[in-house]
């Protein structure tokens, strides 16, 4: 292949071992049924005994979550939701659809998430919902946010998207706030078989209305039954009256792959963990390139290795040249800001004061980070960041006058 990229940017964040496929296609093979069985009560069962969250839920994405999330949250026009602009754009969506009002708050320029300092300046007596995105794999400083939410009974939606196994002063990412949206997606740090995700609720009152919710207001019928087909195999109803359910359901073979990820996802944390303190121990002590401050209460998962150019955009937009033309590795650039997407403009959200997202969106770049990088490839990855810095170092030096 011509051009090939000696470091790519996998599609997959990682991995089944041949233990691991085994497990699954044994799944394949007695699952009955294949969906809403025993691997999923077992999936399930195992999240909250690694989250530490009173409820769980597998659903077929984060999406899906962040939809039951937002329905539960009971938020229409008026209200109003207070999320970064800086992440994914699924994070917003579903708030989007009910019609409140979203208002965008900036990060904190070290860490890259949001905080209470930039979320209480947008607090109003409209605020419903704070969406909390522990981005790249970083928890947020939740206690301030969570104090900020309590004194206003404002609920507190984790997305957790890309944080499962992260820990905040020894809390569990998605057992902090009242409703917690983690994504199985091929790219995130666990994947049930490319698309899956998970739904932890805090309130047993919310957590009786996902499963209805989550399956088209499937249930059983009250009181005994003298024949099981009598008057139907179920009955049909809504949870929360007038609105209608959907169907966000996961199948038990992914269930499957989820339960045998999760067994792993202690040491595929670790071995990103490693990864990511080799990189800042090689790179971290430049002036020209700044990694994502970890605090001290945090236990980062590493989902992605972004980091700023401190030189600005220019730099930037050099780096990247360099990096992909010359030494072949694929880096992008991520999260546009979302307030610059037609999308969210149309719907009368393009306005934000957001200094740092856009400090950061402009000058930041992400590396390729999937957890099964062969080791070549990543050390082949660290010199040529040092290279190509030092590189557009010299070219600025020497053509400034
Ligand atoms: C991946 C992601 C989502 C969406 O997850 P899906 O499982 O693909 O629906 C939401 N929020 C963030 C921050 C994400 O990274």
């Amino acid at each position: 292949m011509i051009n090939a990229p000696a470091v790519p940017w996998s599609g997959c964040g990682s991995r089944y071992t041949d233990d691991e496929i085994a497990f699954i296609v044994e799944a394949m093979r007695t699952a009955d049924p294949m969906t809403q069985g025993r691997y999923q009560d077992r999936f399930e069962a195992e999240f909250r005994a690694l989250t530490g969250a009173r409820h769980a839920f597998a659903v077929s994405s984060c999406t899906a979550a962040l939809e039951l999330a937002a329905i539960v949250s009971r938020i229409g026009p008026g209200d109003e939701v207070i999320l970064p602009a800086h992440t994914f754009a699924a994070t917003a969506i579903p708030f989007g659809r009910t019609g409140a009002r979203l208002v965008w708050a900036d990060i904190e320029p070290d860490t890259f998430v949001v905080s209470a300092r930039t979320i209480e300046p947008l607090i109003t007596e409209h605020t419903k919902v704070i969406i909390v995105v522990h981005l790249y794999g970083l928890m947020a400083d939740m206690d301030p946010i969570m104090e900020l939410a309590r004194e206003r009974s404002i609920l507190v939606v984790e997305d957790a998207a890309q944080a499962i196994g992260a820990t905040y002063k020894g809390r569990q990412a998605g057992s902090l706030g009242d409703l917690g949206c983690f994504s199985f997606h091929t790219h995130k740090n666990l994947t049930t078989l490319g698309e899956g995700g998970m739904l932890t609720v805090a309130d047993p009152e919310l957590a009786k209305l996902v499963p209805g919710l989550r399956h088209n207001g499937v249930r059983g019928f009250e009181g005994e039954r003298a024949k099981y087909w009598q008057p139907a195999m179920s009955n049909i109803n809504f949870d929360l009256d007038g609105v209608w359910p959907y169907n966000f359901c996961i199948g038990e073979v992914q269930c499957a792959a989820g339960i045998v990820q999760l067994a792993r996802l202690e040491a595929m944390n670790g071995n990103r963990a490693e990864r990511a303190r080799r990189m800042t121990a090689a790179l971290g002590g430049r002036s020209d390139i700044a990694f994502q401050r970890i605090p001290d209460e945090c236990r980062h998962v590493h989902y992605c290795m972004p980091a700023r150019i401190t030189g600005g955009p220019a730099a930037r937009d050099a780096f990247m040249e360099r990096m992909a033309f010359h030494h072949k590795v694929r880096m992008v650039v991520q999260y546009y800001p979302l307030y610059r997407y037609p999308m969210f403009q149309k719907a009368g959200f393009g306005d934000a004061q957001c200094p740092e997202t856009d400090r950061f969106f402009d000058s930041m770049v992400s590396f390729p980070f999937h957890e099964w990088m062969p080791e070549d490839q990543f050390g082949y990855m660290v010199e040529a960041t040092g290279e190509t810095l030092d590189h557009i170092g010299t070219r600025q030096r020497t053509s400034s006058p």
